[in-house]
C-alpha cells in the first residue's frame, strides 16, 4: 500500500492553545509527522509525495470565503498594531445572522471555533499539502488500488465547511470522500479518532450519499462538547445518514471493538462503494489526551476488523499525539489492516 506525505506539511508549527483557560504548548507538533512516517515505514509502506491538485478538491467541501480567509488572514493579521504572532480568535458569533464581518478580528471569530487552531505564515501551505495527500490517496484508490494511506498533518476532522477548530483547517477526510464520489455512488466515512469528527459530520449532515459514522469519547464531558451525541442523526435528505457512538471515558479494546461491530452493521446496511477511515490514534491508553484506553495490539485488531469489510479504502490520518508509542500504534493499525500486502 502506498502512503502519501509532503515535507511542506511539517512547516505549520503552532505554539500554544488554551486548555481549561490556561496557555499550554500546542500538542499538534511537526514531530508527529516524523513519528508517523517512521510508523508507516515500519509497516512496509512506501512514502510518495502527492502532486499539487490545486484548489478544486478542497473547494468541493469548503466555502470560497473560508478558503480566502485561510490563505490571506495571516498577512492581514500582521497589519494590526499589537496583534499576536499567530492568528487566534477572541470573539465568536453565538448565532450567525448571515452578515459577514470585514475586519480580520471579526473574521477570525467567524471562521475559528476555538484557540487550538492558530494560523501562522506556514499554515495555509501545510494544510493544502495535507489535503493533497488525501486527494492523492483517494485518486490512487480510484485508479484501482485496494487501499492507500494519507499521512495528513495538520489533521482535518474538526474543520467544517467554513470553520477551523481543534488543530484542523481543511477537512482531509471529507476531501478524500468527495474525490471518491467521482467514481463511488456511496461513500462511508468511519471516524475512530478519540474525538468526535464534528467537522466531517457538519459537512455531510444533510447528504444521503456520504454516510458518517464516528466512535469517540462521550462529548458530554469531552471535546468537542456540542457535537457527537447519539441523537445527532442527520437532517433533511441526510436524516439517518449520520451515526454517533459515544463511548464511556477510559473504554478499552473490548468496548471499542464492540462499538466498531455496531458501526460495521450500519456501514454494511448502507452498502457503500468505498470507505474513508478517519484514523485518529489518540484513543490510545498512553495518549496525552487520556480519553480512552485502546492498546497498541488493539489498534492492530481495529485495522484487521476494518480490512474484513473488503471495501476500497482510503486511510486518512487524524489525531494521535506525541507519546512513545505513536509510531508503533500506526504500524500496528496498518499491519493489522494488511498494509504491506495491499
Ligand atoms: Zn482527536
Amino acid at each position: 500500500m502506498k502512503a502519501f506525505f509532503a515535507e511542506e506539511q511539517k512547516r505549520h508549527d503552532p505554539k500554544a492553545f488554551l486548555s481549561s483557560g490556561a496557555p499550554q504548548p500546542n500538542p499538534e507538533q511537526p514531530e508527529r509527522a516524523e513519528r508517523l512516517l517512521a510508523g508507516a515505514k515500519s509497516a512496509g509502506l512506501t512514502i510518495e509525495r502527492p502532486r499539487d491538485h490545486g484548489l478544486g478538491p478542497v473547494a468541493a467541501v469548503h466555502t470560497p470565503e473560508y478558503l480566502a480567509f485561510l490563505e490571506h488572514i495571516f498577512a492581514r493579521w500582521q497589519r494590526i498594531e499589537g496583534a499576536s504572532a499567530e492568528v487566534i480568535p477572541n470573539i465568536h458569533p453565538i448565532a450567525r445572522t448571515g452578515s459577514y464581518p470585514a475586519s480580520a478580528v471579526g473574521q477570525a471569530g467567524y471562521h475559528m471555533a476555538d484557540t487550538a487552531c492558530p494560523i501562522s505564515a506556514e499554515t495555509w501551505q501545510s494544510a493544502l499539502w495535507s489535503a493533497w495527500s488525501a486527494v492523492e490517496a483517494a485518486e490512487t484508490v480510484i485508479s484501482g488500488a485496494p487501499a492507500a494511506y494519507a499521512l495528513c498533518r495538520p489533521p482535518g476532522h474538526h474543520a467544517f465547511a467554513d470553520v477551523a477548530g481543534g488543530f484542523c483547517f481543511i477537512n482531509n477526510s471529507a476531501v478524500a470522500a468527495q474525490v471518491l464520489r467521482k467514481q463511488a455512488a456511496r461513500v462511508a466515512i468511519l471516524d475512530v479518532d478519540l474525538h468526535h469528527g464534528n467537522g466531517t459530520q457538519g459537512i455531510f449532515y444533510a447528504r444521503p450519499d456520504v454516510l458518517t459514522v464516528s466512535l469517540h469519547a462521550d462529548p458530554v464531558r469531552f471535546y468537542p462538547f456540542f457535537w457527537g451525541h447519539a441523537d445527532e442523526r442527520g437532517e433533511g435528505p441526510g436524516l439517518g445518514y449520520n451515526f454517533n457512538l459515544p463511548l464511556p471515558r477510559k473504554s478499552a479494546d473490548a468496548v471499542f471493538l464492540e462499538a466498531l461491530a455496531v458501526a460495521f452493521q450500519r456501514i454494511c446496511a448502507f452498502s457503500p462503494d468505498a470507505l474513508v477511515v478517519a484514523l485518529g490514534l489518540d484513543a490510545f491508553e498512553g495518549d496525552p489526551f487520556g480519553g480512552l484506553s485502546v492498546t497498541t495490539p488493539g489498534f492492530s485488531r481495529i485495522g484487521e476488523a476494518i480490512a474484513k469489510l473488503g471495501l476500497p479504502t482510503v486511510i486518512v490520518q487524524e489525531g494521535g499525539y506525541l507519546c512513545d508509542a505513536l509510531g508503533d500504534n500506526l504500524t500496528a493499525f496498518l499491519t493489522g489492516f494488511g498494509g504491506k500486502q495491499r
